[in-house]
């Protein structure tokens, strides 16, 4: 099939990608590059040893997406795009609720001129709030604590009010839980820029010498450690997830949500110990106060896509510390070390 992958080049959207390819699929890719590198998609191209195509393009211009639309038969789309920094998204509401949902309705409105009816869309676990009891399954109360959040509820919402009004349309709202890691090759990987706001990144960035220190937010959390639990989710997993949604979407005829976590919770102290014993590098961290707005533990129930998208993560914690130091060992300075 020909898949449109908006937002391709970024993080998660160039590891798809390769998973797509992996799967016998044709991508192409439309990214602006705002959050990404170019030789991101030069990447993709090396690794699959398959031409891509690229379009540099805003996809809130209607005309440079029509075009695509109008240039290849695109079977379905996967939906990256967006901006996506919460604390960003605090200081400049507007630009992000023009970017997020802008380009999403005139992704959705071009598809719908095109009879194109299948669509994945990267949605978040926090669109569950902070008030959701772990595991949380896809039932759960929706609340958003930002803008950033609230576009990814909004655009749920839009989507599903959208798909009622196609009867053969299909789409799945993918919440992911803390994506982390990197392919294998070390080719691809997270490129925040500027001071990392997960903590993946911030521990690798620290291990690389890059940063002095991690701060931990918080020792007092009703936890093991007391220090807060998440569900972190190999990028490659994530990417698989993608590629079972959209086959999901071959023959079924709604908008429906799915989990994609492991359903286990790590404890930054935790994570920060298993960085330090799979790669040997040692992580200086404190302990500072906690960030507002982080809830003590958040973790999937992931048995919606398990039974559903005949999904589920495979890689433990000991391979995504593996992979995130393999990509940053490499890159100290993330697609600029190139
Ligand atoms: P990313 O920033 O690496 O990738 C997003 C891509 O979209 C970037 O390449 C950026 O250049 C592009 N983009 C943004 N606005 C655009 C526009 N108007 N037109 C064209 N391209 C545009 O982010 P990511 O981590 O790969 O996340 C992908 C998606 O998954 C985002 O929608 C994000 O909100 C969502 N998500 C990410 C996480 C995470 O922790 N990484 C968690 C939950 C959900
Ligand atoms: N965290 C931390 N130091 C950092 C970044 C994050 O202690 O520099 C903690 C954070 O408080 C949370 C966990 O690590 O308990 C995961 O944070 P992240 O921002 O990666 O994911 P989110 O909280 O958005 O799920």
């Amino acid at each position: 099939m020909e898949i449109l992958v908006t937002g391709g080049a970024g993080y998660i959207g160039s590891h798809t990608c390769l998973e797509l390819i992996a799967q016998g699929h044709q991508v192409i890719i439309a990214d602006n590059l705002s959050n990404s590198h170019r030789l991101s998609v030069e990447r993709i191209q090396s690794i699959s040893q398959k031409e891509i195509v690229f379009y540099e393009v805003n996809l809130c211009y209607e005309k440079a997406i029509e075009d695509i639309f109008q240039a290849h038969a695109i079977d379905a789309v996967i939906h990256f795009a967006g901006f996506k920094a919460v604390g960003e998204s605090v200081e400049k509401p507007l630009m992000y609720y023009q970017n997020n949902l802008e380009s999403t309705l005139v992704l959705c409105k071009t598809m719908e001129r095109h009879k194109v009816h299948r669509l994945v869309f990267s949605s978040s676990a926090t669109v569950y709030g902070m008030n959701s009891k772990s595991p949380i399954a896809e039932h759960a109360s929706l609340y958003a604590t930002n803008p950033y959040g609230r576009t990814k509820l909004f655009i749920e919402k839009i989507l599903r009010d959208w798909s009622k009004t196609i009867p053969e349309s299909s789409v799945a709202l993918l919440r992911y839980f803390n994506p982390v890691g990197a392919h294998s090759s070390g080719l691809i990987g997270e490129d925040p820029q500027g001071i990392p706001n997960n903590l993946m990144p911030y521990i690798t960035q620290v291990a690389a010498g890059r940063r002095e220190i991690l701060s931990i937010f918080g020792n007092d959390y009703d936890t093991i450690d007391g220090t807060g639990v998440r569900d972190y989710i190999h990028v490659m997993d994530l990417a698989l997830g993608h590629v079972k949604a959209l086959e999901y979407t071959l023959n079924s005829k709604v908008c429906d949500a799915f989990n994609l976590g492991t359903g286990k919770g790590t404890s930054v102290l935790e994570l920060v110990k298993a960085f330090e014993l799979v790669t040997g590098q040692k992580v200086p961290y404190q302990i500072s106060k906690r960030r507002s707005g982080d809830v003590a533990t958040c973790f999937a129930n992931p048995t919606k896509a398990k039974n559903k998208l005949s999904w589920e993560a495979t890689r433990d914690v000991v391979q995504m510390c593996r992979d995130s130091w393999n990509w940053q060992r490499k890159h100290p300075m993330g697609y600029l070390s190139s």
